[in-house]
């Protein structure tokens, strides 16, 4: 995979030049928040902006809407692979049998254009599930399941490259139809956790 800034050539630099090549992916993350130690290991790869050779090997992907009025970035610690979500809310809020889904922090989650809605409901725990969406065409990009904490479910099949991805299992299994075969391990409601 090429590197849009060309970091790859700095990789034979000494190791300072390396750490200001690290620092410099680093972006727009604060400096101020990260110790050299965390850049010289790679350790705070989180912050970084774009795919970093070796250093910072977090891809970002985008996604956008049906109407091209919202885009979205995801960046994730490895290649996204999809979870197939079959529960009864997936269903409804997407006319199919299930839903492709990888779970990501939520400050990993940036709208890169327009502004998302929010659609609120209660999930299985009681607590607030928030749906967000284009308000014009209602693509949903990700929900907040209030009861994960700071962690969003991104709709892993709004992204580029979605169906290059591989399946990493299956939840709520239990409300498979019966014309949809198994594609991956499949839980019978969510992983035990
Ligand atoms: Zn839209
Ligand atoms: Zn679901």
């Amino acid at each position: 995979m090429a590197h849009p800034s060309g970091q790859q050539a700095r990789l034979d630099r000494s190791p300072l030049s390396r750490l200001a090549a690290v620092a410099a992916c680093l972006g727009r993350a604060s400096s101020s928040r990260l110790s050299w130690k965390s850049i010289a290991d790679g350790m705070d790869a989180r912050r970084c902006p774009q795919p970093h050779l070796i250093y910072c090997n977090m891809p970002t992907t985008k996604g956008s809407c049906h109407c091209g009025q919202t885009e979205w970035e995801v960046t994730t610690e490895e290649a996204p692979a999809h979870v197939l979500c079959h529960c009864m809310a997936c269903k409804k809020l997407s006319g199919g049998e299930y839903t492709l889904n990888i779970v990501v922090p939520s400050d990993d989650c940036k709208v890169t254009k327009g502004e998302l809605s929010k659609y609120t409901y209660k999930g299985d725990s009681g607590n607030d599930v928030i749906c967000y969406y284009c308000p014009n065409c209602t693509t949903h990009p990700w929900h907040h399941q209030t009861v994960q904490g700071n962690k969003y479910v991104v709709r892993s099949g709004l992204l580029e490259g979605a169906s290059e991805f591989s399946t990493a299992a299956e939840v709520y299994g239990k409300d498979r139809w019966s014309f949809q075969p198994q594609v991956a391990h499949t839980f019978p409601v969510a992983p035990p956790s």
